[in-house]
C-alpha cells in the first residue's frame, strides 16, 4: 500500500487517498475492511468516470485483479469479476458464440465500473438492467463485521444494479448475455427530428448527431440483421478508424484547443462537415464492432443529460439556445427572445463555443432504482433519451465549459425534469435529484441497511444522494 496520485481520464478529478490498496482476491477486500474499519472506503476501477465518484481521503480500493469470468452452464449468463474490463469480458463471450445485451461507445470500463453509475449505449437498456445478481462485500449492519452478501431479487437487486459504489464493494457481479449478433448501419441526413424518430421503429438501435452551428441532423441508423458481413465492412471500420477516430477529432481538436476561434468552428459545422460525412453506406458487421468506436482517444469532458421522451424536442431546443448564447455572446436582448426564463449571465455570453457533434441515443426504461434511466414515476416505460455534450478544451482552460455545464443542467433539471449520468459531470444536488428519481428514498434506505454509517460514501454523493453534510471528501 503506498500514497498515490490519482486522476481520471478527464483530468479533471486528482487527489491522493491516505491508503491506495490492489487486493488479488475478494478475501483480500474483506481483509482490507477488517483493517480499515471507521475510514471511508471507495473504489476505483478504470477511472473513465468525469464525476467525484472514486473521490476519496480514506482508503481506495483498486478491483484491477478481480478479473475471473465463468459461463453458467445455461449460456445465459456469465459471473464476472467486478474489475474485468467489458473488453476483456466480450472477447471471452465471443469464444462461446456470445455476447453483451448492450454496450456503450467504448469497452474500456469494467463491469462493476460501467454498471455503477448505468452506462448504456443506444436502443436498449443500460447495462445495468441485465445484471441477475451483485456480490458485495460491506459492514453488517449488526456486528460492524465486514462480510459477503449476494443481492440477487427485489429492491435490493434494483438499488444494486446500480448503486455507484454505495452499498458496499462489489467483487462479481452475474450479468446476461446472448448469442452474438449482427448490426447493419448506414448514416443519413434529416430534415427534422421528427423524421429520425418516425425511422426507429425500423432501426430500433440508431442513434443520432445534432451538429452544433449547422443544427443539422444526422442519424446512424441501426438494426439487427441475420445477413453476413458485408464485404466493405473492413473498409468501412478503416474509413470510421482513420476519417472519424483520427482525422475529425484532429480537427477539432485544432479549432477548439489550439486556435480556439469560434468563428472558424462554426464555419467548419456549416460549411466543411456537411460535405464530408459519407451517407447511404450501408454496411453489416459484428454487433461490437459496429457499436464501438476509439473515442477515448484524445482527452475531453463531458455531461450527459437524460430527458423522456416526451421531452425530447423541446429540450433539444433549449440545448440549441443555450449553445448560441454562450457561443455567440448573444445580447442581452437575443438572449431574452431565446430563453426568457433563463437568463444566462453576461460574464458567460460568449466565454464557451461548443464545438463537437451532439449525440442523442434512446435507452428504455430499466428496472433500476436510480439508474438515469429507472423509470421517470413508478409505473412508467417510457423511454429516455440522453443528450451528450463534449468539450475538448484542455483540462486547465474548462471554466467556459463548467459553465455552460452547470446553467444547462440546472436548467434542463427544472423544464424538463432532466437528469445527469452519475459517471459524467453531474452538478445537481439531492433537492434536484429527489424529484428527478421517485425510488431514490427507498434506495437510501437500502444503502443504510448495507453501510449504516455511509462509510461507502464520498462528500458528492453524500450531497447528490444522502444529503448529510459532512466534510470528508
Ligand atoms: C471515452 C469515454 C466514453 C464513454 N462512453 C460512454 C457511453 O457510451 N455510455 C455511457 O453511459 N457512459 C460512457 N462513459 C462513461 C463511463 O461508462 C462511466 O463513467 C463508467 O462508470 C466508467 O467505468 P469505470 O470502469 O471506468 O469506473 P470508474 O470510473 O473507475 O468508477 C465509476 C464508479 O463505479 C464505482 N465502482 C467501480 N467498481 C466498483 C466496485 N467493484 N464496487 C463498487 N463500486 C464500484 C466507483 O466507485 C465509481 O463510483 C464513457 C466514458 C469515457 C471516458
Amino acid at each position: 500500500m503506498t500514497k498515490t496520485l490519482v486522476q481520471n481520464f478527464g483530468k479533471n478529478v486528482s487527489f491522493t487517498p491516505a491508503i491506495f490498496a490492489e487486493p488479488k482476491d475478494e478475501h483480500e477486500v474483506i481483509e482490507l475492511l477488517r483493517q480499515h474499519r471507521g475510514k471511508s472506503v471507495r473504489v476505483m476501477a478504470s477511472r473513465h468516470a468525469w464525476s467525484d465518484a472514486i473521490k476519496t481521503d480514506g482508503l481506495l480500493i483498486s478491483t484491477r485483479h478481480l478479473t475471473q469470468v465463468k459461463l453458467n452452464p445455461d449460456h445465459q449468463s456469465v459471473r464476472v469479476g467486478a474489475g474485468c474490463k467489458i473488453k476483456h469480458l466480450l472477447k471471452f463471450l465471443k469464444k462461446h458464440g456470445l455476447t453483451l445485451p448492450s454496450v456503450g461507445l467504448i469497452d474500456e470500463q469494467t463491469i462493476a465500473g460501467a454498471t455503477a453509475t448505468g452506462t448504456h449505449g443506444s436502443g436498449k437498456h443500460s447495462l445495468s438492467h441485465y445484471i441477475r445478481s451483485v456480490r458485495l462485500a460491506h459492514y453488517q449492519a449488526a456486528t460492524g463485521e465486514p462480510v459477503f452478501s449476494e443481492l440477487d431479487s427485489g429492491a435490493e437487486l434494483r438499488a444494486a444494479r446500480c448503486s455507484l459504489g454505495l452499498l458496499g464493494v462489489i467483487v462479481e457481479i452475474e450479468i446476461e448475455v446472448r448469442p452474438s449478433y449482427q448490426i447493419e448501419e448506414h448514416m443519413k441526413r434529416h430534415a427534422s427530428l421528427a423524421s429520425i424518430l418516425k425511422s426507429e421503429t425500423q432501426y430500433p438501435l440508431q442513434q443520432f448527431f445534432v451538429m452544433p452551428w449547422s443544427w443539422d441532423f444526422y442519424c446512424q441508423h441501426r438494426r439487427e440483421t441475420p445477413a453476413e458481413t458485408s464485404r466493405t465492412a473492413l473498409l468501412y471500420r478503416t474509413y470510421w478508424h482513420l476519417g472519424i477516430d483520427w482525422l475529425l477529432h484532429l480537427v477539432l481538436l485544432l479549432l477548439a484547443k489550439f486556435l480556439g476561434i469560434p468563428r472558424l468552428i462554426r464555419g467548419f459545422y456549416r460549411l466543411v462537415l456537411p460535405r464530408t460525412i459519407i451517407r447511404n453506406w450501408i454496411v453489416t458487421d459484428d454487433s461490437h464492432a459496429i457499436l464501438t468506436m476509439d473515442h477515448d482517444l484524445f482527452r475531453h469532458i463531458e455531461i450527459e443529460l437524460f430527458v423522456s421522451r416526451s421531452n425530447l424536442e423541446a429540450a433539444l431546443n433549449h440545448v440549441r439556445e443555450t449553445i448560441t448564447v454562450f457561443g455567440d455572446g448573444a445580447t442581452h436582448e437575443q438572449n431574452r427572445n431565446l430563453m426568457p426564463e433563463n437568463l444566462i449571465p453576461e460574464n458567460d455570453r460568449g466565454n464557451y463555443c461548443h464545438h463537437y457533434p451532439i449525440c442523442v441515443r434512446r435507452i428504455r426504461a430499466d428496472d433500476t432504482l436510480i439508474s438515469m434511466a429507472s423509470p421517470a414515476t413508478p409505473n412508467s416505460k417510457e423511454d429516455w433519451y440522453s443528450i451528450s455534450l463534449i468539450s475538448f478544451q484542455w483540462p486547465h482552460l474548462r471554466s467556459g465549459f463548467f459553465a455552460f455545464a452547470n446553467s444547462l443542467a440546472g436548467s434542463m433539471q427544472e423544464k424538463f425534469n432532466a437528469r445527469c449520468h452519475w459517471g459524467k459531470f453531474n452538478p445537481l444536488d439531492k433537492s434536484a435529484n429527489i424529484n428527478l428519481y421517485p425510488h431514490l428514498e427507498e434506495f437510501r434506505e437500502i444503502a443504510e441497511r448495507y453501510d449504516g454509517q455511509a462509510r461507502f460514501a464520498n462528500r458528492w454523493l453524500k450531497k447528490a444522494i444522502l444529503d448529510d453534510d459532512s466534510t470528508d471528501s
